[in-house]
């Protein structure tokens, strides 16, 4: 069992500025998925919320905690974006925050259980559940297989990639199912063959978290190393 260390702010933050530079790159892939099940601005709302995140961290403290970083990027999102997405990742990324608390670094297992608490804020504001052909058949798998690539090896760097493996592969999986939640739900069976959008952003928020866990900043504090 090999220990990689804690999570750091610099870690997070490394974070939520590799997701801002992908779900901008992506973005337009991500809003035509939605226009082709919904009102296609998916990829404009996280586009949108997370770079509002990442001027939200520009002007703030160096000195943050990791849960510290993780509420503000929530309650920024909450504040800039209008749709469903930004309502239901607004408030997890809040609740993963208030799981972290307020330590300067946390243990990795504490990474897997605010990312447990994401998946509950998720289903208690959406009341959906796996299968409805949501960002939940994403996040569930990521979830799961961040705690248990953890709790077999100890790893962050191994953890996070397969967190990001299983969010992938649970994406990919939505073509095969009817979307029950959302504007989604309204086509019915005509939603089969399509892949959510939201379960895209969530793949690739996971792929930035996997990114910036193998970077190896963690423990160092790397605003202040030369
Ligand atoms: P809007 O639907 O308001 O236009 P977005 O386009 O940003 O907002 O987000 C659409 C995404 O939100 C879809 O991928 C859909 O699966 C997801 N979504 C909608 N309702 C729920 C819900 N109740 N639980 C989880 N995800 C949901
Ligand atoms: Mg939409």
């Amino acid at each position: 069992m090999v220990a990689d260390g804690m999570v750091t702010a610099s870690t997070i933050g490394l974070w939520l500025s590799h997701a801002q530079d992908e779900l901008t790159a992506e973005a337009d892939h991500l809003s035509a998925l939605d226009a082709a099940l919904g009102d296609g601005d998916h990829g404009t709302n996280m586009r949108r919320g997370f770079r509002a995140v990442g001027a939200a961290l520009a002007g703030h403290p160096r000195a943050s905690s990791p849960g510290e970083l993780l509420m503000l990027a929530g309650k920024t999102i909450l504040a800039t974006v209008g749709g469903a997405s930004g309502a239901l990742w607004g408030l997890a990324l809040r609740r993963a925050g208030r799981v972290l608390g307020d330590g300067s670094e946390v243990e990795g297992l504490a990474l897997a259980n605010a990312l447990d608490a994401m998946v509950d804020a998720v289903m208690e504001l959406g009341q959906a559940s796996a299968g409805d052909k949501t960002m939940l058949d994403a996040l569930i798998p990521a979830a799961s297989a961040f705690r248990e690539a953890f709790e077999a090896t100890g790893s962050l760097e191994v953890a996070g990639a397969a967190a990001a493996r299983a969010a992938r592969a649970g994406a990919d999986a939505t073509a095969h199912m009817e979307a029950r939640k959302g504007r989604a739900s309204f086509m019915g069976a005509r939603s089969l063959g399509h892949q959510d959008p939201s379960a895209n952003s969530t793949a690739i928020v996971f792929a930035s978290l996997a990114r910036a866990l193998a970077t190896p900043v963690n423990g160092i504090d790397v605003d202040h190393a030369t």
